[in-house]
C-alpha cells in the first residue's frame, strides 16, 4: 500500500518504519494487543505516528468500547514513584505541584480538563487551587457522578469540545493528545475556547525516554519533545515551558494564548533514526526477557504498559508480577499474583520492565542487600 499523508500537518506521504508490524502491542489501559500495527514518521513535521487507516480506527474503537481505567488497581489513579525514596504520589498531583511552582497561574478562574476520565486531574486541581471553577469533558458519562462530586466542578460535559459552553483561563489535556486523530485541529479549537492570556497544559508520554509507548495500539501520535513543542507553537501559542523532567517518562508543556506571539518556526532534524533505534531496543528487550523467562521462577517488575506488552510477547510464560504500589500488591494480573519485592525468594529472576535508567535505579535500591532475587536490567537505551 502507498503511505498516507500525515495526520498532524497534512504533508505526505509519511515514511513507514520497518519492522514495527512484528511487535505485539498493548492498549493504553494495559491489556495485551496483537501485532499488526504500522508506525511512520512525517518528513515535514517529524511527528512519529500510527497510520490511521480503517484498521487502526476499528482497533481504537474496540479498545475504547472495552476501556477500563486503572483496572489493576481498581480505579485508583496510577502512582508515580520517586525512585530515590520509593514514595508514591498521584501523577496528577505531582504534575500540578510542579506547574504551579514554575508558571504564574491566577488565583481563580475557570478550568477545563479534556478527557477527564474519572476526574483524577480535577480532584488534584481542586485541592491545590480551591478558588477555581472546574469542568471536565469526556466521550462518555461512565464517571459522571464521581467527577461531579469533586469540589468546584460545575459539571461533566459529554461529547466533544464543542458541547462545552463558555471560555476558560486554563485547559488541560493530560494523556489525551496522543490519542486524538487530529491533534492540530483540537489545539486550534482549544485556542478558540481560551480567553486571551489563557493557559494550555499538555502531558503526553515521552517516547524518547520510554520507547515502550510506541507499542500502545490506540495512540495515534508518538511524541518527542521538540516535535510537540513545534506543533503547539505552530498553532500560535507562546511556549512557557516544555520539559521532559517534571514527571519521569512524561513530556509536559505549558503554553499561553498570546495573540502577539510570533516565535519563528524551527526546522527539526529527522526523527526516523531515533525511532528505528528505539524499535531495535524493544526487540533487544524482548529477546533478553524471553531468554530469562525460559529459566522459570520468573517475574516481571511492573503491571503497566511495559510489563503487559512483555507478558504478551512471552505468550504469558510469567510466574508472577512484582509491584511496589500498595494498591496493587496482593491482587492478580492476568491470573498471576502481584508480589511485593519484600516477599520474593532469592532464586527468582525479576525482569525490570522499565526504561533502562529507571530499571537501574530500582535495581540499585532493591538489589543492594544482595540476598534477594536477581533483578535484570534491559540493555542501554539509545541516545
Ligand atoms: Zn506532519
Amino acid at each position: 500500500m502507498s503511505a498516507p499523508a500525515c495526520h498532524v500537518c497534512g504533508a505526505g506521504p509519511v515514511m513507514l518504519v520497518a519492522g514495527y508490524d512484528g511487535f505485539r502491542r498493548v492498549t493504553s489501559d494495559c491489556k495485551p494487543w496483537p501485532a499488526g500495527g504500522q508506525c511512520a514518521v512525517c518528513p515535514a513535521c517529524q511527528c512519529a505516528q500510527a497510520v490511521l487507516d480503517a484498521r487502526w480506527h476499528a482497533e481504537a474503537k474496540a479498545i475504547y468500547d472495552a476501556y477500563t481505567i486503572y483496572h489493576t488497581s481498581h480505579g485508583v489513579e496510577q502512582s508515580v514513584f520517586d525512585q530515590a525514596s520509593g514514595q508514591a504520589t498521584t501523577r496528577s498531583a505531582r504534575l500540578l505541584q510542579r506547574v504551579l511552582k514554575e508558571v504564574s497561574v491566577p488565583p481563580a478562574g475557570r478550568m477545563l480538563d479534556i478527557g477527564c476520565g474519572n476526574g483524577a486531574m480535577l480532584r488534584a486541581f481542586s485541592q491545590l487551587a480551591p478558588n477555581w471553577k472546574l469542568a471536565g469533558v469526556e466521550v462518555n458519562d461512565h464517571y459522571c457522578a464521581t467527577v461531579q462530586a469533586i469540589p468546584g466542578v460545575e459539571r461533566l460535559y459529554v461529547g466533544d469540545l464543542d458541547t462545552v459552553p463558555g471560555q476558560f483561563q486554563l485547559i488541560s489535556l493530560l494523556h489525551a493528545l496522543e490519542h486524538i486523530p487530529e491533534p492540530r485541529a483540537i489545539l486550534r479549537r482549544i485556542w478558540d475556547k481560551l480567553e486571551p492570556g489563557g493557559l494550555l497544559l499538555i502531558e503526553v508520554p515521552d517516547c524518547a525516554a520510554n520507547p515502550f509507548m510506541f507499542l500502545v495500539a490506540d495512540h495515534s501520535s508518538h511524541f518527542f519533545l521538540p516535535v510537540l513543542r513545534e506543533l503547539v507553537r505552530g498553532v500560535g501559542f507562546e511556549i512557557l515551558a516544555a520539559a521532559n523532567d517534571w514527571v519521569a517518562k512524561e513530556l509536559t508543556l505549558v503554553a499561553r494564548k498570546s495573540p502577539a506571539s510570533d516565535t519563528p518556526a524551527v526546522a527539526l532534524p529527522s526523527v526516523l533514526p531515533a525511532v528505528q533505534a528505539r524499535l531495535d531496543w524493544l526487540a533487544a528487550v524482548r529477546a533478553h526477557a524471553k531468554a530469562m523467562s525460559a529459566k522459570g521462577n520468573f517475574g516481571l517488575f511492573g503491571t503497566s504498559i511495559a510489563a503487559t506488552w512483555l507478558y504478551g510477547e512471552l505468550d504469558g510464560r510469567v510466574d508472577f508480577f512484582v509491584d511496589e504500589d500498595p494498591s496493587r500488591i496482593g491482587k492478580t494480573c492476568f491470573g498471576h499474583s502481584i508480589r511485593s519485592p519484600k516477599e520474593l525468594d532469592s532464586r527468582a529472576t525479576v525482569f525490570l520492565a522499565l526504561p533502562t535508567p529507571l530499571a537501574e535505579a530500582v535495581r540499585t535500591r532493591l538489589g543492594s542487600a544482595g540476598t534477594g532475587p536477581a533483578y535484570i536490567v534491559p540493555p542501554p537505551l539509545p541516545a
